[in-house]
């Protein structure tokens, strides 16, 4: 937040300053006729824990030490879907290049893994 306010201080629609305002989770533009807004970017991601009950598939980097594991993670990209995430990482630590296509759910977005 304090890298975002500091390299938003100027509005990016007239080039006035900017203020914080509703707690600091928004930049004001001063200009009484802009009033512009700004909001930090945010990034969605998702973190899955996949068990059975007992044993849990957890993956690792290449570039990692030796025995360091997490749980399945990663970005959301636009116009896809949490659902399309999991699933995406999920067969990739599987060790899988692709997915089989009756695990690709329906999505409002992007309808195909990369
Ligand atoms: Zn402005």
């Amino acid at each position: 937040m304090i890298s975002w306010r500091r390299r938003h201080r100027f509005c990016g629609s007239c080039g006035a300053t900017t203020l914080p305002a509703k707690g600091g989770h928004v930049l004001v533009c001063t200009n009484p006729a802009c009033r512009h807004e700004q909001f930090p970017r945010l990034d969605p991601a998702i973190i899955v824990l996949v068990s059975d009950g007992e044993r849990a598939l957890l993956g690792r980097q290449a570039s990692w030490p030796v025995g360091r594991y997490s749980t399945i993670a990663g970005f959301v990209e636009p116009g896809e879907s949490l659902e399309m995430r999991w699933l995406v990482r999920y067969w990739r630590k599987r060790g899988s290049k692709s997915m089989p296509s009756s695990t690709i759910p329906r999505s409002r977005g992007r309808s195909r893994p990369r």
